[in-house]
């Protein structure tokens, strides 16, 4: 199998290419400009001969005959989107827009990284599907909660009306391995600055929730999603419903990783969602997804991930 990773060496992407390729008759073709991920998370695939890389921005149309296309290409983390709103706008939608050009032209199976952002600052708890969301079109998320909410309106279009085979999901917080030390998210940060026994920042009071997956339990998911009949076109969320607030993280990480850092806490940033947990009842009942990793077992993999990011640099 012919397959297309956009994103391929950012967070999800690496993690996403080096699954694909544990399959010998995969051959995985990587796209990345670099804007967020790095190549440190693709060396060991670039040993292999069934991997490529190729360096390329997805808002210029670029033709390779493909049988399977994931398009996970895009800044993820406020602290990256929000340094660039309008390539993350346009990488949402032309990039989103030449994929699905790409995957008519050869007939491909399309999946598109949509995100739990699409429900904005969410009135309806748990969010189902059938949620329209609550989203502000000119805050400092806006370029990529509606630059996904548009990529997925691009995907029904383009299924729709050109029978392309799209599917759509909206992956809920995840973390592990190759999530960039300086990525500003929260498990990255709160591990980075634990694990130095620096303060640790909470923002707002803490008690806002999130509900966080480990990332081979995302992977599973994105695999299940893209082996299911061409029926099943979502959106259909992924993630862990396993919710619990910033405060309650915060410590969990401290005790963890036996660290002496102290919690100290900064203003919330604008339109931080103040709680957010997956229903997974579709993902179960139209895949069988279930996630399997406690978040305790994957913030223990994820120190292990850091820490040898910190031995490294020592030894380099
Ligand atoms: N957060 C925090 N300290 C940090 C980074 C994030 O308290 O150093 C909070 C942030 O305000 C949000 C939650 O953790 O409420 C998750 O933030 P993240 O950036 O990981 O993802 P998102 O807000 O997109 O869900």
């Amino acid at each position: 199998m012919k397959i297309l990773v956009t994103g391929g060496a950012g967070f999800l992407g690496s993690n996403l290419c080096k699954k694909l390729l544990e399959n010998q008759e995969n051959n995985v073709i990587c796209l990345d400009n670099f804007s967020s991920g790095k190549k440190e998370n693709i060396l060991e695939l670039m040993h292999n001969s069934r991997f490529k890389l190729i360096e390329h921005d997805i808002t210029e149309y670029l033709d390779i005959e493909v049988e399977q296309i994931y398009n996970a290409a895009c800044e993820a983390s406020p602290k990256f989107y929000q340094s660039h709103h309008l390539r993350t706008f346009e990488t949402c939608i032309l990039g989103t827009k030449n994929l699905l050009e790409l995957a008519k032209k050869y007939n491909a199976k399309f999946i598109q990284f949509s995100t739990s952002e699409i429900y904005g600052n969410p009135l309806q708890h748990p969010q189902h599907e059938n949620y329209f969301g609550n989203v502000n079109t000119m805050g400092v998320r806006s370029c990529y909660d509606e630059g996904k909410r548009a990529a997925e309106t691009l995907c029904f279009i383009y299924n729709k009306e050109y029978n392309v085979r799209t599917k759509v999901i909206r992956i809920f917080n995840t973390f592990g391995p190759n999530m960039r030390e300086d990525d500003g998210r929260v498990i990255s940060s709160f591990i980075s600055k634990a694990i130095r026994n620096e303060d640790i920042e909470v923002y707002g009071d803490g008690t806002q929730t999130r509900s966080l997956c480990y990332v081979d339990d995302l992977i599973d998911g994105i695999l299940k999603m893209m082996n299911s009949s061409d029926d099943i076109i979502g959106p259909i969320n992924l993630g862990n419903n396993y919710e619990l607030t910033m405060n309650e993280l915060a410590q969990k990480v401290i005790e963890l990783t036996g660290s002496t850092s102290k919690i100290i806490y900064k203003p919330l940033p604008q339109d931080d969602p103040i709680k957010r947990k997956p229903s997974l009842e579709l993902a179960k009942e139209l895949l069988g997804y279930v996630p399997k990793i406690s978040i305790d077992e994957g913030i223990k993999k994820t120190i292990q991930y850091y820490n040898s990011l910190k031995t490294t640099s020592k030894n380099s």
